[in-house]
């Protein structure tokens, strides 16, 4: 007979399933810092569906997600599963996990009770069209990430999972090592053999950023299997040891460079210039760590907006830049002549499907692949966790919690089959990096696009502009240009044409101007070489609010403002500052 409900890590007998389980639960009214969002709470064990199946947890993965979940930003993950008709108000969280198969639906086949397994985070309709007709699981409109984007995830008893997602258990891992690695290490084996001509293979060189991190440390691992060549990206040296016996040719510092950011504009010569010099030394830097002059066809990234131009810079001809986060920012600012001049290929990637998550776990499975558990804990603190990550005081490499068993260091039976160094990370690592946006956030697609309303208090353009036009000619020198300027206080002229607004010399235009040449040579260039053609113009009746989605949506400070589509004055941020912050 079944208990109503069993104690963490009692046990129950195989196969049994009681009606209650114990769960850490995030509810809306405590959304907030993990400590304050999670709860321990008794909830019943939720019922099946066919193709689905109920795994004893016995380790469970931390992962950022679950502290985006915790906060209710920038998804409250509830609220959305309820407008999609799922009843529960409350979410448990939990993306990875190690446990034992106690119940199976009745159209699973290829599991049994008892299985031990490791689980992965793809969940998705059997019945979409798409899916049944043999596309990528990953491309369906019914793709939902298990334990941020589904409920019943890891942090309790039970979870219920679909059968696809469960994966033999490597025998000679513990629980809480098994618990650790799945979504990072299948996501990195996607981001690495998922992509066709790309896919890394014998004799590759890959550059793999955050080599210390959750992903970086599979990439390294997955390399090595294919028998390619790694160089592993780091912020300190005290972490090139951890990398190399991973299996990294060499690593390099990022913090011997200062290129980083986005992209100057090509048409500042000084500072394109510098970045190059600075981009050039990072790709010199590489040679010397590989020891030849060779260029990595696959770069694999993560870090987004401050690293995109390096990489895209770096990566050989005909290679891959395959991306799966922004975590510094999704601004990635891309110099087009070197993605198709050399044929280079940007490729987003996202987790990967049931099929990739398999071949990842055979490299598990053969002891090819050390979880890189850096830290576990028990059940209790399951929310500390969360907020040393939350606070950036967690450690690099993986790290789990027990649900179900009964200490650290069970469930491993024997030894692996290969035997590989088990690295370490420096001690007292922590994270003294930004926190990574959120993995997993909807994006609105055409369909379900809802407008977002933003309060406005309807003042118009008409409001805040200069009226009038101080306009030079095409054939006006620079020189004449900029005493205009000085004269008037401004920080632009239109350049006008048979009464048309046909370009605009800002100052920054004329700064860019005096670029390798003499103050002479640049006043006596004439505006119509070195303005900014074409004319950003608002109407004189439009919102505020939409004139400046206009500027900062064009990286621009002033609009042409035009009444008829006659112009008749300016706008510029400064006037938007005034309004914004006062007089
Ligand atoms: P992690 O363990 O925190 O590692 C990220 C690494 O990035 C850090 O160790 C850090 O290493 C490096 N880094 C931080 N700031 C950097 C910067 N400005 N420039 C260069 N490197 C920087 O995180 P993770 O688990 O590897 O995940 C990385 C990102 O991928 C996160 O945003 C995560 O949400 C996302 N992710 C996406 C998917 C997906 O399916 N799309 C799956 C898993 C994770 P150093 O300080 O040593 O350089």
């Amino acid at each position: 007979m079944a208990k109503e409900l069993y104690d963490i890590a009692e046990q129950p007998p195989l196969g049994v399933i009681p009606a209650k389980m114990h769960a850490w639960l995030i509810r809306p009214e405590r959304f907030g810092t993990p400590l304050e969002a999670f709860r321990q709470e008794v909830v019943n064990v939720p019922p099946l569906a066919a193709d689905e199946v109920l795994v004893y947890v016995m380790a469970a993965g931390i992962n950022y997600n679950n502290v985006w979940a915790g906060l209710g930003i920038p998804v409250n993950v509830i609220a959305a599963r309820n407008k999609a008709g799922e009843p529960e108000d409350f979410h448990i969280g939990g993306s990875d996990a190690s446990g034992i198969v106690y119940k199976v639906g009745k159209d699973v086949t290829s599991l049994k009770v008892g299985d031990e397994v490791v689980i992965h985070c793809g969940q998705y309709s059997r019945d979409c069209p798409w899916v049944q007709s043999g596309g990528d699981p990953m491309y369906s409109p019914t793709f939902r990430i298990w334990g941020y984007e589904t409920n019943w995830g890891s942090f309790a008893q039970f979870t219920k999972v679909q059968a696809q997602q469960c994966m033999p258990k490597p025998r000679h891992l513990t629980w809480e090592a098994a618990a650790a690695y799945t979504l990072v290490a299948a996501t990195a084996w996607r981001m690495l053999h998922g992509w066709g001509a790309n896919a890394i293979k014998k004799g590759d060189v890959a550059l793999i950023w955050g080599g210390a991190g959750g992903l970086g440390s599979m990439a390294i691992q997955i390399a090595k299997a294919a028998g390619a060549t790694s160089i592993a990206m780091v912020s300190g040296e005290d972490k090139f040891d951890y990398c190399l016996k991973l299996g990294a040719k060499g690593c390099i510092n990022r913090n011997d460079f200062d290129h980083w950011g986005m992209l100057p504009h090509w048409k500042d010569k000084v500072g394109y210039a510098k970045w190059l010099k600075g981009v050039r030394a990072f790709g010199a830097k590489i040679w010397e760590v590989l020891g030849e002059k060779r260029a990595p066809n696959l770069v694999f990234e993560h870090p987004g907006e401050t690293t995109i131009p390096t990489s895209i810079f770096v990566c050989d001809t005909g290679g891959m830049v395959v991306v799966c986060a922004g975590t510094t920012g999704y601004n990635a600012t891309v110099d087009l002549r070197y993605l198709w001049m050399r044929q280079k290929r940007l490729q987003g990637s996202h987790f990967a499907n049931t099929e990739q998550s398999n071949q990842m776990n055979e490299l598990a499975l053969r002891g090819l692949l050390d979880p890189c558990l850096s830290r576990a804990f028990t059940y209790d603190e399951i929310p500390l966790a969360h907020q040393l990550m939350y606070e950036n005081k967690h450690p690099h490499g993986n790290m789990a919690v027990l649900v179900g068993a009964t200490d650290f260091g069970r469930g491993a039976h024997g030894q692996p089959p290969v035997a590989i160094p088990h690295p370490t990370l420096p001690k007292g690592d922590v994270h003294t990096t930004p926190h990574p946006y959120p993995m997993s956030e909807p994006l609105p697609g055409i369909a379900e696009a809802e407008a977002i309303t933003i309060a406005d208090d309807g003042t118009q353009v008409r409001d805040l502009m200069h009226r009038g036009i101080i306009a030079c000619a095409p054939g006006d020198t620079v020189g004449q240009v900029a005493k205009l300027m000085v004269d008037h206080e401004i920080h632009a002229v239109v350049v006008m044409d048979g009464g048309r607004a046909v370009g605009v010399v800002s100052q920054t235009d004329l700064v860019l101007a005096r670029q390798g040449r003499t103050p002479a040579q640049a006043r006596a260039l004439l505006a119509k070489d070195i303005m900014t053609p074409g004319c950003a113009t608002c109407d004189i009746g439009m919102l505020l609010s939409e004139a400046v989605s206009l500027m900062t949506g064009r990286r621009m400070h002033r609009l042409v403002v035009t009444d008829h589509d006659q112009p008749v004055g300016v706008l510029s941020m400064t006037d938007v500052v005034r309004k914004l912050i006062g007089e």
